[in-house]
């Protein structure tokens, strides 16, 4: 057996044939966010014989997440663990050719180049347009294509984007993709010049969502980086898509126009905000969870050397608490919070997770009270 036998459908394909396969096989891509889009999506990249597969996210396997993401099952709920962690677990016995780096970690301005370095398309798994802007920042400045994607509900939206060559830090694009200023699009600040203000639109925990309208986003996103990734840019679908399930509409907004006004301040001004940090904060609110994200500075992301057992044990007086390796995990006793009991989850790098409350300045009490800092 061929080592490309496994594709054989796919390089059956016209567009694809066995040089596509192998540029395939040759690419690294960046999955940020290993929620319902992430994990359809990278499962779809694994068994495409993308050959290098780095997959970011800062969370854990919930019960309520099964109903919509692919690659989780219950026993990954039982046992706590990072949904990055649960991915790479699943698709390396999907996929043993191909190469799977896993991230436990907060995509963020500290660690957005560490993430991005040799890779060649960005995939937007994510829930919130904050990181989604860093994301545009990466690309537009270093020139990596990246496929923004969205659901909610019913219905959804996703657009590839790429970026301009004049705003961008080196004359050749980081990416081994290549794309004339022809086919470049306009960035994601050029259609949604700012992020909607908190609690103004719906979010999946708010409103709820359909796991096809996912599915359908996810699929959208992965047609357009197989495109890329195997030479066929100019198949691109270089419109703003959108479908809603439920009410049976696809759209394709012709935004080719959307850069012409001259006022993005990413891909025309040149102010990468997001990268710069500027923007960031080190308390995030994880909408819908009633729970607070703390990032210390020194929290790089990923890796760390707290020593989790003998932090577990250091609790132990104040509730139950436990570990697995990769976090610490467990409830206050002695604590009432404004949004139910206290819950910690505590990272090696330091990051950690309060439920419990939706105040800044509370978690952040808690934090500098518990685990220190
Ligand atoms: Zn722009």
């Amino acid at each position: 057996m061929g080592a490309l036998d496994r594709y054989h459908r796919q390089i059956l394909l016209p567009g694809i044939g066995e040089s596509g396969q192998e540029r395939l096989l040759g690419s690294h891509a960046l999955i940020v966010g290993c929620g319902a889009l992430g994990t359809s999506i990278a499962d779809a990249l694994a068994r495409a014989g993308v050959g290098t597969l780095s997959i970011v996210d800062r969370d854990t396997v919930e019960l309520t997440n099964l109903q919509r993401q692919v690659l989780f099952e219950e026993a990954d709920v039982e046992r706590m663990i990072p949904k990055a962690e649960a991915a790479g677990c699943k698709l390396r016995r999907v996929n043993s050719a191909i190469t799977i780096n896993t991230h436990v970690a907060d995509f963020s301005h500290r660690n957005a180049e560490r993430h991005a370095e040799g890779v060649d398309v960005i995939l937007d798994g994510l829930d919130n347009f904050e990181t989604r802007y860093l994301l545009n920042d990466l690309a537009v400045r270093d020139g990596i294509p990246y496929i923004y994607g969205g659901a909610v509900a019913t219905g959804g939206m996703a657009m590839a984007i790429l970026p301009h060559a004049e705003q961008r830090a080196e004359p050749q694009p980081r990416s081994r993709v290549r794309w004339t200023e022809n086919q470049a699009t306009p960035c994601l600040r050029c259609i949604f010049p700012d992020a909607p203000p908190p609690g103004t639109t719906a979010t999946c925990d708010t409103a709820g969502v359909l796991s096809p309208a996912v599915l359908t986003i996810a699929a959208h996103q992965v047609a357009q980086a197989l495109k890329l990734l195997s030479g066929n840019v100019d198949a691109v679908d270089r419109s703003l898509f959108t479908i809603d399930v439920w009410e049976n509409t696809t759209r394709r907004f012709d935004v080719s126009g959307a850069r012409a006004a001259g006022h993005c301040p990413c891909c025309v001004s040149g102010r990468f905000e997001f990268l710069a940090g500027d923007t960031a904060s080190a308390t995030t609110a994880l909408c819908g969870r009633g729970a607070i994200q703390i990032t210390p500075p020194a929290a790089s992301g990923g890796g760390g050397s707290l020593d989790l057992a003998r932090m577990a044990q250091r609790l132990s007086a104040h509730g139950s608490f436990t570990h697995n390796g990769y976090l610490l995990h467990g409830r206050f006793d002695d604590l009432e919070g404004d949004a139910g009991p206290f819950e910690l989850t505590l990272f090696p790098d330091g990051r950690a997770i309060i439920k419990g409350t939706t105040v800044a300045e509370t978690a952040r009490g808690i934090y500098a009270k518990y685990v220190g800092g």
